[in-house]
């Protein structure tokens, strides 16, 4: 490839053109928007077709910052997501309440959680109980009865106290 004198490389010849069209539209006070997109249109493709002569290695690096840059994003938005969006009782979901295990998941409801989900559990092996009855252990456990209501002001309470420390 030989050497480009200034004028003759194909982008300073685009950014002319779209100059020159639009000092000459301004002149005849033209306001033709459609002529002015054009300009653009031809300047742009003007630098589309530019050659330029890339080092090998440029190419090859390329790629593989591509890859890297995009990788960085992910890692800082998965920052982001650990330090915005999940508030620091995220990681309670389970408590004992009365001897009794309970599991329980958390829904953004407008901009606020709600406890959902509040389910008991066998306290000795942790299975989901049917009822009352652990089909693991196959024992019934005495009374659940406390409401999801009275559960969820315990869990809202245990979370104030853990916050307040
Ligand atoms: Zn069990």
């Amino acid at each position: 490839m030989g050497k480009k004198t200034f004028w003759n490389n194909k982008w300073v010849v685009g950014i002319g053109s779209a100059i020159l069209a639009s000092i000459m539209l301004d002149s005849f006070n033209v306001t033709d928007i459609w002529v002015r997109i054009w300009g653009i249109f031809v300047f742009i493709w003007n630098f589309l077709l530019q050659r330029i002569e890339t080092p090998l290695w440029i190419l090859i690096i390329l790629p593989f910052a591509g890859i890297g840059i995009l990788l960085l994003i992910l890692w800082m938005k998965s920052l982001n997501v650990a330090d915005n969006d999940e508030p620091a009782f995220f990681d309670y979901r389970e408590d004992t309440f009365d001897d009794k295990l309970y599991r329980w998941e958390y829904r953004l409801y407008g901009d606020k959680y709600i406890i959902s989900n509040i389910i008991p559990h066998c306290t000795k092996c942790k299975c989901r109980l049917s009822g009352s009855y652990c089909p693991n252990c196959k024992i019934s456990s005495q009374g659940f009865e406390m409401s999801d209501d009275e559960i969820q002001s315990l869990i809202i309470h245990r979370i104030e106290n853990l916050e307040s420390k």
